[in-house]
């Protein structure tokens, strides 16, 4: 067993460190150290994981339970942990300095020789996991008990890391990059075998435990399984599209639909669905279930579409709508579900028990038009998007005419010879839709608004993520373009996520909620930490299928900044 003691350590370590490789050492002396059976943990918890994300367990701990629990194990009262936070600016350092003052006034001679046995890495798992799946009367009581445990039974320095792992925000800067580098040099591996075999697992915590127990052999061995979700493969906006045409000769052409992005995962007559953040959505889209298990006729297949909503003649609707559907979190009957739903297949990535994933896209295509029946009448609910194939760039263009009047976002541009890799963005698919520059922006900070709306948070403070330092970044304020229902539905977004307390109403924010944000220009700014701001900026959307990492970052803020001088 690992103690969490020794994964303290290895944190407290890393954050003393500046350097990838150092930080990529460290993290590899711990996989080296860590049994085979704790390895998924220990590497899911260094990423700031307590589950890894394609499970769709969610840990579900806010800050004010964290706050509760600190102080029934210390016995300080959480309006002062409150203010001690608004000093250390940090959870685990406040931790750290709580326990540290109750160790001292608990010198007495019992509490002296009272040993506490060594918390493992497995224990804090297990309490986690308790607290997770508490729910209904009484959940709340169930999760702070047993944080309370956590903190009874560790030392400071270990409640430091805890209690950030409650957050899952440890603040180390170990991201996916680090970890696959750190199993490559653990366990002696190639780094790109390490790679191909998280992107069919899409979990490091099972590459960790496959390298450690069978090496490359058995990483080779790793493949696509049903109900695991596979990331999903991403476009890019070429710079430069009649020039990316002429080089793959011919494209496949398809509609770009508006939608929300769906995996759907097909056994028997079992169906699950997940979002682009691969979350488990199936029970928000029963009628997509049903819609699924009549027409897609496989015993297993795994299939990548877009959901759009619709209206009764089949045209679809904003975007916003699909949306709606997938955040109703619980069963729905079939009379509340608002819009109906259509499904636009364009790939599949496993039939019947074999991987497609390394085949071309037009030997996948086959695959998938083989599989999906949709007769006339159903063609509404269900349908293989339409595919031509061609290096005519006037016809690319009557198609792509065509799809924006029959009210969809665009077309893509896809290599009729490139295989499906999951989680990349790449010059295999493009995409090709009317410029409106925006950018995708974390909330890091909000302010309560005035007048009518004194009761609702009226503006956001936006932030682009720098991948390099895990950081993210501020770039301008928000308070324009939301209506009432949407500072409504932000505000009640936000307010579990809040951090510390209010300084003269404005308060920060955990990066989770991701918006979407035009605006007319950026600046060179000393005002925000990015060194840049936004001009203008109004809000467009919420874009809560979009995981905070996936935010803009701000080297693309830097290129937009500098095409806009081009411009001038
Ligand atoms: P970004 O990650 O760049 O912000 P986004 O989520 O805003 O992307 P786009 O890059 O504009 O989306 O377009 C890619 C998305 O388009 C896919 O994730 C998918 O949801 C959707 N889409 C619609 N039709 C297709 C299609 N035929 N092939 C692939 N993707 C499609």
């Amino acid at each position: 067993m690992t103690s969490f003691r020794e994964f303290a350590e290895t944190c407290q370590a890393i954050e003393k460190i500046s350097s990838t490789i150092d930080t990529t050492s460290r993290v590899a002396d711990l996989l080296r150290m860590v049994d085979v059976e704790e390895l998924p943990i220990a590497t899911h918890f260094i990423m700031s994981e307590v589950f890894p994300a394609w499970s769709g367990e969610q840990l579900g701990i806010g800050t004010s339970l964290l706050y509760v629990s600190l102080s029934r194990a210390s016995g300080m009262p959480v309006k002062s942990i409150e203010s001690l936070i608004r000093t250390t600016g940090d959870i685990g350092d406040t931790a750290l300095l709580i326990l540290k003052e109750k160790r001292k006034n608990q010198v007495t001679f019992s509490s002296f020789f009272e040993e506490h046995p060594e918390l493992s890495i497995t224990e804090v798992y297990n309490r986690f996991k308790v607290a997770s799946e508490a729910s209904g009367k009484g959940s709340q009581d169930i999760k702070i008990k047993n944080l309370q445990f956590l903190f009874n039974s560790s030392t400071p320095r270990e409640a430091k890391y805890i209690s950030r792992l409650a957050l899952e925000e440890l603040r180390i800067g170990v991201g996916e990059g680090v970890v696959r580098d750190a199993i490559a040099k653990a366990f002696s591996v190639p780094a790109d075998v390490v790679e191909h075999a998280f992107m069919v697992t899409n979990d490091l915590g099972i590459v960790a435990a496959t390298a450690k127990e069978g090496g490359v052999e058995a990483l080779e061995h790793l493949g696509i399984e049903i109900n695991r979700p596979i990331r999903m493969m991403l476009s890019q906006i070429s710079p430069d599209i009649v020039a990316d045409i002429k080089e793959m000769k011919e494209a496949a052409i398809e509609w770009k639909f508006d939608g929300a992005r769906v995996q759907v995962h097909k056994t028997g007559n079992s169906v699950t669905l997940f979002s682009r953040k691969l979350e488990n959505v199936t029970n928000s889209l029963p009628d997509l279930v049903e819609i699924i298990r009549k027409h897609v006729k496989a015993e297993s297949a795994i299939l990548d579409g877009e959901a759009v909503a619709v209206n009764e003649n089949g045209k679809p609707r904003a975007f916003q709508e699909i949306l709606k559907r997938f955040r109703r979190k619980y069963d729905v009957e079939e009379k509340a579900l608002g819009s109906p739903i259509q499904l636009n297949l364009f790939d599949i990535m496993y039939l019947n028990g074999k991987t497609l994933i390394d085949l071309p896209l037009i030997e996948r295509r086959k695959s998938l038009e083989s599989c999906v029946e949709s007769s006339v009448e159903d063609s509404k609910s269900i349908c293989v998007d339409k595919q031509v194939i061609t290096g005519d760039l006037e016809l690319i263009e009557k198609i792509y005419k065509e799809a924006l009047e029959a009210g969809h976002e665009g077309v893509m541009v896809k290599n009729p010879n490139s295989f499906y890799s999951p989680g990349k963005r790449g010059k295999n698919w493009l995409k090709k839709k009317p410029l409106m520059e925006t950018l995708d922006l974390v909330v890091v900070g909000a302010e309560w608004g005035f007048g009518r709306r004194a009761n609702l948070i009226g503006s956001y403070t936006v932030a682009c993520y720098d991948p390099e330092t895990l950081r993210y970044l501020q770039v301008g304020k928000v308070g324009t373009g939301l209506t009432d229902d949407q500072l409504k539905e932000l505000t009640e977004m936000l307010s579990g996520l809040m951090e510390g307390g209010e300084a003269g109403g404005v308060f920060a924010i955990r990066p989770k909620i991701v918006l979407e944000i035009a605006f007319e220009e950026i600046q060179k700014s000393p005002n925000y930490d990015s060194g840049f701001a936004l001009r203008f900026p109004r809000f467009i959307r919420i874009r809560d299928d979009k995981d905070p990492e996936e935010a803009d970052t701000i080297q693309r803020i830097g290129k937009v900044y500098s095409q806009q001088l081009k411009r001038l």
